[in-house]
């Protein structure tokens, strides 16, 4: 009988991890959840369990008051799960553990959480989940989108990374430095006692500060020479929202006119290329976004699923348990989707399975990780995809950079030298009219902490596949060849488009040079 129970239990459980991985909030979770249960007391006490966590109650607490269903280790795993954001970690937690018969079914009694590192003194423990949430603050104050904590020898680093630029911060006190990586790693649901081995984890923390704003961070942890290094990488979600608009990314009007026409098309590929940190996934979020509607059905593939676009399934893989890329998009076929989003290519055997999606009448929007736009076409044919397949299905390839913005509020209009004159002119910037040319250097103020750059946008290159270049495709071609069809069908380089922003006042060509070095 215990056994049903205990069976009936985590499969409630493992549907609540589902359900709350994949977006629904606890409450909805927690009925769906159980509209497959046959257990009447279960289902009652979810009942009540949601009508008190309506009422303000945490899940823990709540479930607390029914302990005659969960047990102690369970309600325990729950409490640290809502105290670390990591809720769906320690769902699955609890099946696996109610499956194998390790935790009972009932018996909780309050207990207190104690969610810091075992091997600091008590006295010491505020100290380092203070120095922690600290950094988490300072580092979303200052607009970082990472943060990277990394042990050597006698001292551990922390920096910043803001606007894709590492700032380094004043090193914590020796006697606590262990201790922070270990309530990171707690705090992100990762085993604190498992040092040799890689881990992944997550964190959520609401800013009160900043009117109570929820932020997604991803946690990961590897061992290195002389202990763990720490990447921190912040989700802001209300950043993330005012992104998502595809007309604020940066493209320039003809661009973004392509661009829109190319993921208006009811089937073909669409890639959006660069290296790690270029902004590819945000222009993918912006175009579903901008899709968006109840007539068309879209499923995204993703590893993992970064931000939730309202009115399109997410689905994360798994190669743990065989959620593979191509098994992901082989599955989410089946459910009669208009626009397939799938966040990487990254083999044969997913490129195939793209193929295959947008030949047989999908819209498929997905990234390669390649240095221009016509290295696309390349990288698919060197993975083994046969060129006219590639011809038969590709719309366009949009490679992108991001670029920092000038700080408005401190920048300085500069005298046009003959060199600068001579470098746009190079990259294909007008300059007839003088009166149009603003062009600043970076200052620095308050505002921008000194460095006189604020903010991001992307720089693009985008490359329509016409017949011209469907044409060239074929086994041997080489990407300049490809490059040279394309350009002489009048497509502007990432650099190029950089300059125009430079000559705008937007940002300067230092920063261009940076990030396009390397590109043609
Ligand atoms: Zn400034």
């Amino acid at each position: 009988m215990i056994d049903e129970r205990a069976k009936e239990q985590a499969l409630f459980w493992r549907q609540f991890k589902l359900l709350i991985s994949s977006g629904v909030p606890v409450v909805r979770a927690l009925s769906t959840a159980t509209e497959s249960i046959v257990d009447e007391q279960l289902k009652q006490s979810i009942e009540k369990i949601k009508s008190e966590i309506e009422s303000g109650s945490s899940l823990a607490d709540a479930m607390r008051s029914h302990g005659d269903l969960f047990s102690e280790i369970a309600v325990t795993l729950v409490a640290i799960g809502e105290e670390a954001g990591t809720l769906e970690f320690q769902a699955q937690q609890i099946a696996n553990e109610l499956e194998g018969g390790l935790i009972p079914v009932g018996g909780a009694k309050p207990v207190e959480v104690i969610v810091v590192s075992e091997k600091v003194e008590p006295g010491e423990r505020s100290k380092v989940k203070e120095y922690v949430d600290n950094m988490i603050l300072d580092a979303i104050s200052q607009g970082a989108s990472d943060i990277h904590i990394e042990p050597f020898s006698q001292s551990l680093m922390i920096r910043y990374r803001v606007d894709g630029v590492l700032r380094e911060v004043e090193e914590p006190q020796e006697d606590i430095q262990l201790a922070i990586v270990d309530r990171i790693k707690m705090i992100a649901g990762m085993d604190v006692a498992q040092k040799r081995f890689p881990q992944d984890g997550k964190i959520r923390r609401t800013i009160e500060s900043m009117g109570n704003k929820e932020i997604d961070m991803r946690v990961s942890c590897v061992p290195a020479q002389w202990g763990e290094a720490i990447t921190i990488r912040i989700l802001d979600v209300l950043s993330m929202s005012a992104w998502l608009n595809i007309s604020d990314l940066g493209f320039s009007p003809a661009d973004l006119e392509l661009f829109e026409s190319s993921i208006r098309k009811p089937h073909g590929i669409i890639i959006v290329s660069g290296p790690t940190g270029s902004g590819k996934s945000t222009v993918l979020y912006a175009a579903l976004a901008r899709l968006r509607s109840t007539e068309l059905k879209m499923l995204t593939v993703e590893d993992p699923v970064e931000y939730g676009i309202k009115g399109s399934t997410q689905i994360t893989v798994n190669p743990e348990i065989g959620l593979t890329f191509p098994v992901g998009i082989r599955n989410i076929l089946r459910q009669d989707p208009d626009i397939v989003m799938v966040s990487e290519i990254r083999d044969y055997e997913t490129a195939e399975m793209i193929i295959h999606t947008a030949l047989t009448g999908h819209l498929v929007l997905t990234t390669l990780h390649t240095n221009d736009a016509p290295s696309a076409v390349t990288r698919l044919i060197d993975m083994g995809v046969e060129p006219f397949l590639i011809a038969s299905s590709l719309i366009l390839v949009s490679a992108q950079r991001l670029v920092r913005k000038l700080c408005p509020n401190c920048k300085e209009l500069i005298e046009l030298s003959d060199a600068t004159l001579e470098l746009l002119t190079q990259n294909n910037v007008d300059i007839s009219d003088k009166s149009k040319l603003t062009l600043f250097k970076a200052v620095g103020c308050p505002e921008c902490r000194q460095t006189g750059m604020r903010g991001r946008i992307g720089i693009f290159e985008l490359m329509p596949i016409d017949d011209d270049i469907r044409e060239c495709m074929g086994r041997g071609i080489t990407s300049r060849k490809i490059r040279e069809v394309a350009r002489q069908k009048g497509m502007r380089s990432m650099r190029e488009d950089g300059m125009q922003k430079v000559a705008s006042g937007i940002t300067t060509i230092d920063e261009v040079m940076r990030v396009t070095a390397g590109s043609s």
